[in-house]
């Protein structure tokens, strides 16, 4: 067969494999390389360990269903890095010990005013690790982009250090296997002999108080050294519960870098860095009309693509406006949905310290004004309630003045740094009050 048959040949499969699975495929598969393709084996070339083990993982059966379908017959699939990266011992014992996803990287996360301070101290920390925040430790809800900037940290983090990476639950039962097995001094040489030590959702050390106690030590042997500590949880240290003392002082130690619920304008653009990621086109009008559904978190939002995604598939359609509505239309399921405006309510008068019967009053001063305005602008932004029914909420007010209100406040929130913080913090107590 001619070269160019044999290309022709793997851009089809690489085409087709697009197709039978287009929610794992990715805009770097255009790189992907045809290493050999002969005696009924195809070898795939990369660009790095990460992808590799993506294409591994993720990959495989339909590589394998594609190649058959476009060759004929069965063909053993293998995917290998090609290039000339560093293949430094170093590098290869981090991916040994864990696995990077590829598209948890910096140039793929989307910075907003939710989550700044969390990503530039990220930045700094891979840039000069023990050298900044020492430990650096990021918190906030599930789905908020917290795995995927440690991940991007460890892409980033020079070569020629070990970094150690795992999720707090690995920890405890590595430990709890150590002792176990009698091996306790195994257990602990593997991670103080690490230039950076990261952990995800520390949180789940709360109550496990031999876990909790290794971990100090393992802390303190790192942080004396200068290691560099990286942690994550779904709280800040004082409020994972039954944590020692020791352990939350030392958790703050450093930086501790909030996340919170993205805003809209942060929303969008990471619709469409997903998109742009499995390559796929959608509209502003389409971003912008999942990121009014979706909310709270942007595990939810990435999964509203996928739908669209799939049901664009099925129905060999492309992504348009009438595909979203039918696909969304009024029966989405979102967390946006759990919340009520009693909720919001309720935040914004313990803020203000003001009474609902005052916010449903026709008293006009200042301090009654601005929080009755803000309960209407969160409830427009955060509820599925139209206008006539937040205004029935707050004493009966029509929709042109809800509709003032919001676009009053959403000025503000633009132009006054204090307005923006104060509707950030409230939209987090918001999205974080329990459904009941
Ligand atoms: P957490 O660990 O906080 O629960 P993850 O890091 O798993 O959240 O994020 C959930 C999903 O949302 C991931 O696919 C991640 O890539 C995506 N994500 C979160 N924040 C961002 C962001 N700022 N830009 C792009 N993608 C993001
Ligand atoms: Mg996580």
């Amino acid at each position: 067969m001619a070269i160019q048959d044999v290309e022709q040949i793997f851009a089809d499969i690489v085409a087709r494999a697009r197709r039978l699975d287009a929610h794992n495929s990715r805009n770097w598969f255009d790189q992907l390389r045809l290493v050999h393709l002969n005696g009924g084996s195809l070898l795939i070339g990369c660009q790095d360990h990460a992808r590799r083990q993506y294409l591994e993982d993720n990959c495989g059966k339909i590589f394998t269903l594609a190649a058959q379908q476009i060759t004929g017959h069965l063909v053993t699939i293998g995917f290998t890095v090609e290039n000339g990266e560093k293949t430094d011992s170093a590098v290869s014992l981090r991916q040994r010990q864990f696995k990077l996803h590829p598209d948890y990287t910096f140039d793929n996360f989307v910075v907003g005013p939710c989550n700044r301070l969390a990503h530039a101290s990220c930045i700094a920390v891979s840039q000069s690790p023990g050298n900044t925040y020492n430990p650096l430790f990021l918190y906030g809800n599930s789905g908020l982009g917290k795995t995927h900037l440690l991940h991007a940290v460890c892409h980033t983090m020079a070569p020629g250090g070990v970094i150690a990476f795992l999720s707090c639950e690995e920890f405890v039962n590595g430990f709890i296997q150590a002792i176990e097995h009698g091996n306790l001094a195994g257990f602990q040489d593997q991670f103080r002999t690490v230039n950076a030590l990261v952990i995800d959702d520390v949180q789940f050390l709360s109550d496990r108080e031999q876990s909790q106690e290794e971990f100090f030590h393992t802390f303190n042997a790192l942080y004396n050294n200068s290691r560099q500590i990286i942690l994550s949880a779904d709280s800040s240290p004082a409020d994972i519960p039954a944590l020692e003392e020791r352990l939350i002082s030392r958790f703050s130690w450093g930086l501790v870098a909030r996340i919170d619920p993205p805003s809209h304008d942060t929303r969008v653009a990471i619709l469409k860095k997903k998109a742009n990621l499995r390559g796929l086109e959608i509209s502003d009008e389409v971003a912008e009309y999942i990121a009014r559904k979706v909310r709270a978190n942007i595990r939810e939002l990435e999964g509203a693509l996928t739908t669209l995604q799939a049901n664009a598939i099925t129905k060999n359609t492309e992504i348009t406006m009438e595909l979203a509505s039918a696909t969304f239309g009024s029966e989405f399921e979102s967390s946006a949905r759990n919340i009520n405006i009693t909720d919001i309510i309720d935040v914004v008068t313990r803020h203000y310290d003001v009474r609902l019967a005052d916010l449903q009053s026709k008293k006009r001063s200042q301090s009654i004004t601005m929080p009755r305005q803000i309960c209407m602008y969160l409830a427009r932004n955060l509820t599925r309630h139209s206008l006539e029914e937040i205004g029935g909420h707050l004493g009966g007010r029509d929709h042109t003045t809800v509709m003032h209100a919001c676009s009053k406040i959403g000025d503000a929130e633009k132009s006054d740094p204090k307005i923006h913080a104060t509707i950030t913090e409230l939209t987090r107590q918001v999205v974080q009050t329990p459904v009941t």
